[in-house]
């Protein structure tokens, strides 16, 4: 029987500042069966897709991305922060819900033509997202889906990115 992964999502007012109602995934993650039911609805998608690769932007990104990468038996690149990755990088800077960031892409972490799976755990406006897209096709792959545990429908994130395909297990 599968879980109702929403009763694994809790729900914190005014974190990490007033008026930001946060979406917590801790209890999906610290349950093994709601984290493995969740991770196998995106690895069915991603083989769908064909996927060559999986991207994830730091730090939540890697949780959701990592176990679907191991899974499919293929790679997962991380998109960093600032001074974090040792070699050539791209990067791309975006606003997020609250204050402004920029991401790092390894140059040789995309292959051109490889098709990718970018995941996060939350879409909100859909800013981070969209910039570690941009590293994916800066290096010329094809960001053929994206993939997460959460939707903010109110902030309307599906806007900013309507050109690619996307699943998101649960919707607020
Ligand atoms: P966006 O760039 O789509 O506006 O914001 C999404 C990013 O911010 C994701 O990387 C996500 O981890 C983080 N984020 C924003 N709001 C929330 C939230 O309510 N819960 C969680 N878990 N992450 C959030």
């Amino acid at each position: 029987m599968s879980l109702n992964l929403k009763d694994y999502v809790a729900s914190y007012p005014d974190f990490p500042e007033p008026g930001v109602l946060f979406r917590d995934i801790s209890p999906l993650l610290e349950n093994g069966e709601a984290y493995h039911q969740a991770t196998n609805q995106i690895v069915d998608y991603a083989k769908k897709l064909n996927v060559d690769v999986v991207v994830g932007p730091e730090a939540r990104g890697f949780i959701v991305g990592c176990p679907v990468a191991y899974d499919l038996n293929i790679g997962f690149a991380p998109a960093r922060k600032k001074g974090k990755l040792p070699g050539k990088t791209v990067t791309a800077t975006y606003g997020l819900e609250y204050g402004q960031s920029s991401l790092y892409l390894h140059e040789d972490a995309i292959k051109p033509g490889q098709r990718v799976l970018v995941t996060d755990d939350l879409l909100a406006t859909g800013g981070t997202i969209a910039a570690t897209s941009r590293l994916v096709e800066d290096l010329g792959g094809v960001v053929a889906g994206m993939a997460f545990l959460v939707e903010l429908v109110d902030l309307h994130g599906r806007d900013n990115i309507k050109q690619y395909d996307i699943l998101s297990l649960m919707k607020y």
